[in-house]
């Protein structure tokens, strides 16, 4: 994602738009554990601020997916990420800022590396397939969306039996 400069690079002031797609296929996150589903679009705006400095400010859009977190069911979602970075040709003088501050190189810049660093950080951490999704039974496994087992039934705490029998005792009385 190499995008060249140079005519704004010398103009303070300057700027361009950006509007780019980054193929899912050249980003590689399946070991980060992530699926995207669809390209990643970047849109923004591009600024010399000074002689030496440029500043990305955009968003960047894709489609992630997951499994839903409550009943597993592979689960696409939206994702919009704000950008905002800065590409300097200064030698990087702070350690501590280092993450943060990309170069220029040769009046060249590269949003991907900002544009990954920008997504992994914004992954949702769960989705779910619905907001409401009812999730796994917890004693059968199947999926409560689908089909409601009889498991809740059967699985009554022996102790709320007991408090059971004393209130229908009581009724009775
Ligand atoms: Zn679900
Ligand atoms: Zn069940």
């Amino acid at each position: 994602m190499v995008i060249n400069v140079s005519d704004i690079l010398t103009i303070e002031g300057a700027c361009m738009n950006i509007d780019l797609c980054i193929p899912k296929e050249t980003i590689d996150l399946y070991d980060k554990g992530i699926n995207l589903s669809s390209p990643i679009k970047i849109k923004g705006t591009l600024t010399n601020n000074s002689m030496s400095e440029l500043y990305f400010e955009g968003q960047a859009i894709t489609t992630i997916q997951m499994p839903c977190d409550r009943c597993l069911t592979p689960t696409e979602e939206n994702i919009v990420i704000p950008m905002e970075e800065i590409f300097t040709q200064k030698p990087i003088a702070e350690e501590g800022n280092k993450d943060e501050i990309y170069l220029i190189k040769e009046q060249t810049i590269n949003l991907l590396t900002p544009v990954i660093d920008r997504v992994l950080l914004n992954i949702p951490m769960k989705i779910l397939c619905k907001k409401e999704c009812k999730g796994l039974c917890m004693h059968c496994g199947c999926n409560l969306n689908v089909k409601q087992c009889d498991c809740i039934e059967h699985e009554i705490d022996p102790r709320f039996e007991k408090l059971k029998s004393l209130f229908s005792e009581d009724k009775e009385v």
